[in-house]
């Protein structure tokens, strides 16, 4: 493992690679989940971001950021917030993963239905080449239709194409008051309408909308004894969403309970609460953050998927892919998360209560193309926001049509000839991990 201190090292060790064929994995905090960030092969180096980590400017007046690849996303919202601004990339796994990390999973999280995927937060960025050579797209810019945009070859290419090492970020003002709040309701439709409803009523400023499965929920809170139940009521389905304001909207807490109170009459939810101060607040979204862990920890094993399909298909796709799933498992116990307002779900899946973990992560090849069979038939994707990496590389090829796999192996041929960049994540290769 080599943890290079600058962008000139990481450059003369990729050189070395370069010459002697050695395979590079690029690594920032090791949070993928797809098996990106770690090598199969032996002739392989983990060229390791960590060091680098120096937020090297911020231009409030141009609301933007220059950081090294390697800073903590955690580091970057605080360093924004000190200066009065706002970097609006959120999710569980930002105490831990790093800025390089999101710009090469293209990492989205709990903040996308309002400010986009990492993609639309990088203005510019700097990449070592596979050839160590260095490419300086440190640009700053909101408009730039010069050529082809490089820069969105690299975001989402999970190290396959170069070594993201210092990026642009975008920032935004910070967006004032805020409002969480937690609803149960009885339906997925319902829960859709509900978040049409909040749009009309509060049109881009709601920021988040997550959804949580009653198992989801359930798990969280056997798992993490600091959180409590934020509603009584019992429920198949439960949303936290967050509004925002502005910075001196004091209104903004009774318009929310007054939509929410519309909504319960029209029963679309059956109960609800709003965070009564900063802690509770807290506790809400520390409650969603641990929800992937607590699955996997409580219930003995889950097969997950990382999945997204057109919002207002989410009730059909829940459905349909549950019955696939109940065929091959009968009585596996559903603890689907996520982000349902852009249409993300972790549609993640616990062992029945009986069933031995080995038994149950046995058929984890069988489930995993029955629901990806029902993503595709929405027009969905498999891979929504953790990236292809190395588990799903077979599917990708798979399930994608031959001029899109044409077209993005002409540009991996045409940058990394010798394929000595991340190889067996998002191509399969001999001897890479995946199903
Ligand atoms: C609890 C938890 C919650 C999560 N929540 C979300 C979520 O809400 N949304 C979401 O999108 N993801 C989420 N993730 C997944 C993960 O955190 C993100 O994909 C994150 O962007 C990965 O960053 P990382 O620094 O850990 O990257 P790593 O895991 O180290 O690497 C990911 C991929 O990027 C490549 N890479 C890393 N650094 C560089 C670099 N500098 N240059 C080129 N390639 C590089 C690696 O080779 C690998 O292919 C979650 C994970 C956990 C564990």
């Amino acid at each position: 493992v080599l943890r290079p201190a600058n962008t000139r090292q990481v450059s003369d060790i990729v050189k070395i690679c370069a010459k002697k064929k050695i395979i590079i994995v690029p690594q920032g905090g090791n949070t993928g989940l797809v098996g990106g960030a770690t090598p199969y092969n032996k002739n392989s180096v983990v060229i390791n971001l960590s060091r680098m980590n120096a937020i090297r400017s911020i231009d409030p007046q141009n609301f933007s950021m220059l950081a090294d690849a390697g800073c903590m996303l955690a580091a970057l919202q605080k360093a924004a917030q000190e200066k009065g601004l706002y970097f609006p990339l959120r999710m569980g796994s930002q105490e831990s993963c790093t800025i390089g990390g999101n710009i090469a999973a293209n990492a989205g999280g709990i903040l996308t239905l309002r400010y986009g995927n990492t993609r639309d937060l990088v203005l510019g960025l700097e990449v070592v080449l596979p050839d160590g050579e260095i490419w300086n797209g440190l640009r700053s810019l909101r408009k730039d239709n010069t050529g082809y945009a490089l820069k969105h070859l690299f975001i989402g290419s999970e190290g396959t194409l170069g070594i993201v090492t210092g990026a642009v970020l975008k920032l935004s003002p910070d967006p004032g008051v805020r409002e969480s709040f937690f609803a149960a309701t009885s339906d997925l439709p319902s829960a859709i309408t509900l978040l049409s409803e909040l749009r009309s009523a509060f049109g881009e400023n709601v920021s988040a909308y997550e959804l949580l499965s009653k198992n989801a929920l359930n798990y969280t809170l056997n798992y993490n004894k600091a959180v409590t139940r934020p509603v009584d009521t019992d429920a198949p389905w439960y949303i936290l969403g967050e509004i925002t304001g502005g910075p001196k909207n004091e209104q903004l807490k009774t318009q929310l309970e007054d939509v929410l109170a519309a909504c319960h009459i029209k029963n679309l939810i059956l109960d609800a609460t709003l965070a009564q101060n900063e802690q509770q607040r807290a506790m809400f979204w520390s409650l969603r953050e641990c929800v992937s862990d607590a699955a996997q920890f409580q219930a003995g094993g889950s097969i997950k998927h990382d999945i997204s399909v057109p919002v207002f298909k989410i009730p059909d796709f829940v459905r349909d892919a549950l019955a696939v799933v109940e065929k091959i498992v009968p009585n596996v116990r559903p603890a689907i998360f996520g982000h349902a307002g852009d249409g993300n779900l972790h549609f993640d899946l616990t062992k029945p209560d009986k069933m031995p973990a080995d038994e149950f992560v046995s058929k984890w090849p069988e489930i995993y193309h029955a629901v990806h069979d029902v993503v595709q038939n929405y027009n969905g994707s498999i891979a929504a926001e953790h990236g292809v990496g190395m588990f799903k590389a077979k599917e990708f090829v798979a399930r994608k049509s031959p001029i899109d796999v044409q077209m993005m192996q002409a540009l991996k041929h045409a940058i990394d000839p010798a394929n000595i960049m991340n190889p067996g994540v998002i191509w399969p290769s001999a001897g890479g991990k995946g199903i």
